[in-house]
């Protein structure tokens, strides 16, 4: 390194240092975070929804509620479509997508229409925030939701499915999973299949999201070489910070960024530290086996074993990908409610004012705040509503936005 650049480094650092000790006031924190509008990519309600749950209560025991999403500030909420991986067996995957995109029309937007509103584009976002409202949308997590037919991808689409998550822990007949890449017995494919391919031409063609996240490293490979429009990763956090299949390589980081994608990080406590993916290696497993029977000895036993992840292991892993992939490569996807663990700090909704005075102590400007919150989403979405509209152009199925 020359002098003059060995110098900039030098007071680049004393700056950055300084940064980090910078006091700063609630009026600031408030005002920071009003301005942004802050689109959270992933949240798991929906599986209690469906049950029964109804967001409109706090219910106390969860991360979710409509009174913690005003608290916190939330703009848009994209809601998990999530689909078990065990509803293959005997082909009820997608009758339980169907099942699942009712409770969001259903139980969530239809149910409190004074706060929500049905959104598909980021347009439709927008104008939803400039009228108090909050934003819903839906992605689907899993792949295996299409039952292997792209007729039924194109249903979801028109019923308001804007992103999906090529596969979820499980590898289905076209894409192989992060999950079970060590699994005897899974007939894995080397990444995407040629179908795999298709689906993910055809959801360019259609405006839908490439959801590469839980997806095994090939199959993120070659779904960005495939794509036409930037995939994304709506809830994955940084492979050199926890080194855990679900998250990401730098290397990884860097292309997804290059192709104008973002990663939303996943606050899973797991995901975030690795003191916690390592002292949860082994429970974890046997609790996720037993997630359905709410087994109250297991969730004792994980919370005396296991250390949670922080506040500022979140602003850690958003730190890291905006130092590889640039600070237009890096969102919000918080998971909460599909996570056993919550960071402390920022354990539900409410609490998103606090990851806004951690990264302004940081040194992150109102201006990058605002683009991790949901600029960087914003853009993904309108590359992706670009290239459909591309795609389409002259061939009579031209949507209009
Ligand atoms: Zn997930």
């Amino acid at each position: 390194m020359p002098k003059s650049k060995l110098l900039r480094a030098g007071l680049l650092a004393c700056a950055l240092l300084a940064a980090q000790n910078k006091q700063v006031s609630d009026a600031e924190v408030k005002k920071v975070h009003s301005s942004a509008l802050l689109i959270d990519t992933h949240n798991d309600i929906t599986s209690r929804t469906v049950t029964g749950y109804d967001i409109g209560k706090n219910a106390g025991d969860g991360h979710t509620n409509l009174a913690g999403f005003r608290q916190g500030g939330v703009g848009a909420q994209f809601f998990a479509v999530y689909v078990a991986a065990s509803y293959v067996n005997g082909n009820h995957a997608a009758n339980r997508t169907l099942e699942m995109i009712d409770t969001v029309r259903h139980d969530i937007i239809d149910k409190y229409p004074n706060d929500f509103v049905f959104a598909l584009t980021a347009n439709d976002i927008e104008r939803a925030h400039r009228h108090g409202k909050i934003a819903a949308l839906m992605g689907i997590e899993g792949g295996h939701a299409i039952e292997d037919s792209l007729r039924l991808l194109r249903d979801y689409y028109l019923l308001g499915i804007r992103y999906m998550t090529l596969t979820h822990s499980n590898t289905n007949n076209w894409a192989d999973s992060s999950g079970d890449m060590d699994k005897a017995g899974v007939q894995h494919h080397n990444g995407l299949t040629d179908f795999g391919k298709d689906v993910v031409r055809e959801m360019n063609r259609l405006g839908m999201m490439v959801d590469i996240s839980h997806v095994a490293d090939k199959t993120f490979w070659d779904a960005l070489e495939v794509s036409t429009a930037p995939p994304f990763a709506s809830h994955s956090s940084a492979r050199s910070l926890s080194n855990v299949p679900r998250n990401m390589t730098d290397e990884m980081i860097g292309a997804l960024a290059k192709k104008g994608g973002v990663v939303q990080i996943n606050f899973a406590c797991e995901f975030l530290s690795q003191a916690t993916a390592d002292a949860s290696k082994s429970i974890l497993p046997r609790l996720m086996a037993a997630r359905e029977e709410n087994n109250r000895a297991l969730m004792e036993e994980y919370r005396k074993t296991v250390p949670p992840a922080t506040l500022q292991d979140v602003v850690a892993h958003i730190d890291h990908v905006a130092k590889v992939g640039g600070i237009n490569a890096v969102g919000i996807g918080s998971d909460f409610d599909g996570i056993t663990c919550v960071p402390t700090g920022l354990e539900d909704v409410s609490k998103f004012p606090n990851l806004t005075r951690a990264l302004l102590e940081k040194g992150y400007s109102a201006e990058d705040i605002r683009k991790i919150y949901g600029g960087n989403l914003l853009r993904v979405m309108r590359s992706v509503e670009a290239e459909a509209r591309r795609r389409n152009a002259g061939s009579g199925t031209q949507k209009s936005e």
